[in-house]
């Protein structure tokens, strides 16, 4: 019964990713057996955590979407459409988590599972409304006003955005665990974790100048010609940050939980 389940509600899902052409190929696939694998071992209130990711993400995206796109089509390697890394970045740890759960029965890995979930949508939240703000970002390290749309930016609107995101987990959290502790938890780890990203993001994330226009960028090639590395590691892209972050922000719960509970 669980595996059916689990399998109608990922197939759901699925499908609304196929529609709206939020996915790859590849990655709807992935996606898929993600959301199978955390709805048979975390039950319903997991699942519902993965489609609310899914949905702000779908949603978040759309807002002024043209608006977004004049900010960051000079500044981004990759479109919108996630791919495979990109889900595995955002899904793999909060998947793993759950394996765990299921082979432990360990509670606190739900309360990291929500963190992870937290994470990965005040992250998407964050870039995709934090790049609408009036005024423009600084970046996380200097603290100088920085181009819209680079990693390692910071906004109010941004935070606030990767705030509500957080905390809209961490509700769906406390209506099935009644746990205000955990809520508080979830919702602070969720936020941190994305400030964690953009100060990963600022500090190690590559950076490049295009040798015709000067537009400094993430992307390898512009104006038709190779861009110049000015700071951070080649491999070192948004995936890499955000897989670390994410992973960073659930190991702070759970560190969180062991330190409050074995007092
Ligand atoms: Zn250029």
């Amino acid at each position: 019964m669980k595996l059916i389940i689990s399998l109608l509600l990922s197939f759901l899902l699925a499908t609304l990713g196929y529609v709206k052409k939020a996915l790859t190929p590849p990655a709807l696939i992935l996606a898929f057996i993600f959301a199978c694998i955390i709805t048979y071992f975390g039950g319903v209130s997991s699942f519902l955590m993965l489609a609310t990711v899914f949905l702000l993400t779908i949603i978040a995206g759309k807002i002024k979407k043209e608006e977004r796109k004049n900010k960051i089509k000079d500044l981004h390697q990759k479109g919108h459409q996630k791919d495979v890394p990109s889900i595995i970045a955002n899904v793999a740890p909060g998947t793993l988590c759950l394996i765990l759960y299921g082979l432990t029965n360990n509670a606190y890995l739900l309360v990291v599972y929500a963190t992870l979930m937290a994470e990965a949508i005040s992250d998407s939240l964050a870039s995709d409304i934090g790049i609408l703000s009036s005024k423009p970002p600084i970046n996380i390290l200097t603290l100088k006003r920085s181009t819209p749309g680079l990693s390692g930016n910071i906004s109010l609107l941004g935070i606030f955005a990767s705030f509500i995101g957080s905390l809209i987990i961490a509700l769906i959290y406390l209506i099935f665990n009644h746990n205000i502790f955990n809520f508080l938890i979830i919702t602070i780890c969720g936020t941190l974790g994305n400030l964690i990203d953009s100060f990963l993001g600022a500090l190690v994330q590559a950076k490049y100048e295009c040798p015709t226009c000067h537009i400094i960028t993430e992307k390898t090639e512009h104006c038709a010609t190779k861009t110049k590395k000015i700071a951070g590691i080649d491999f070192l892209n948004n995936d890499v940050v955000n897989i670390t972050s994410n992973i960073i922000s659930g190991l702070l719960c759970y560190l969180i939980l062991i330190a409050y509970f074995s007092k």
